[in-house]
């Protein structure tokens, strides 16, 4: 169940926009991917995330590359990727359909998953009348509803405020303590050194890797 970047490469076109990126993210732990804008963070994401093919080297999810675990993938897009037409606690809901579950513990879970970042009041709102925080925060609820074995989330606190953000980094990280692999990405060291481990990105490249030992 190990995660594995295996020499990940991304070239579009002629612009290469990963290389070499290795690392590993064992269960029950969480990664940071942390760079400044453009260093690759989305693009790794993405990879991981099983959204597209390294053009090099490999992502495995145990024995398998990511396209074959969707159903056990959760993801934060950096964009959300909401459909805006359908409510909070529907676009949740959605994403337990690939668990073959009653409907009556669909409506429990998504409930649950929304009241988890602080959703309830606005869980009949359409997402197209939600603010980009709340957003954010429904497809934070969206990848973690379903208790998928990898959780990776682009800039999942990006929107929020500071109390919020502490908040939510709470939840995300309940994933990792609940066995999940969690890799998410961020250019905010506070929610960085939350995490196990924090890779650095620059230019494509890994620059750094630091375990973080949490403070007691
Ligand atoms: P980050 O999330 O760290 O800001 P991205 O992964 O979004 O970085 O982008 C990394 C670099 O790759 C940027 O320079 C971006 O412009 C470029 N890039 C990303 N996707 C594509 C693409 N499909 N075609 C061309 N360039 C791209
Ligand atoms: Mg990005």
């Amino acid at each position: 169940m190990t995660l594995r970047s295996e020499s990940v490469g991304y070239v579009v076109g002629d612009v290469r926009i990963l290389n070499d990126v290795s690392f590993t993210v064992e269960p029950g732990t969480a990664l940071a991917v942390a760079g400044p804008s453009g260093s690759g963070k989305s693009t790794l994401l993405a990879l991981l995330a099983g959204l597209d093919d390294p053009t090099s080297g490999a992502i495995m999810l145990g024995e398998v590359a990511p396209p074959e675990r969707r159903a056990e993938i959760g993801v934060v897009l950096q964009n959300y990727g909401l459909p805006a037409l359908l409510t909070a606690a529907e676009c949740v809901e959605f994403a337990l359909q690939v668990r073959d579950l009653p409907r009556r513990e669909i409506t429990e879970r998504a409930a649950h998953a929304l009241e988890r970042v602080r959703l309830t009041d606005v869980a009949d709102h359409l997402v197209e009348e939600l603010s980009g925080g709340q957003r954010q925060r429904v497809a934070v609820a969206r990848a973690l509803v379903a208790e998928p074995m990898y959780v990776f989330a682009d800039e999942p606190t990006s929107e929020l405020d500071r109390a919020l953000r502490g908040h939510t980094m709470t939840e995300v990280l309940r994933e990792r303590d609940r066995g999940a692999v969690l890799v998410l990405t961020t250019h905010d060291d506070e929610v960085a050194y939350r995490c196990d481990a924090v890779l650095s990105l620059a230019d494509g490249q890994v620059t750094s890797y630091d375990r973080v030992t949490q403070p007691d």
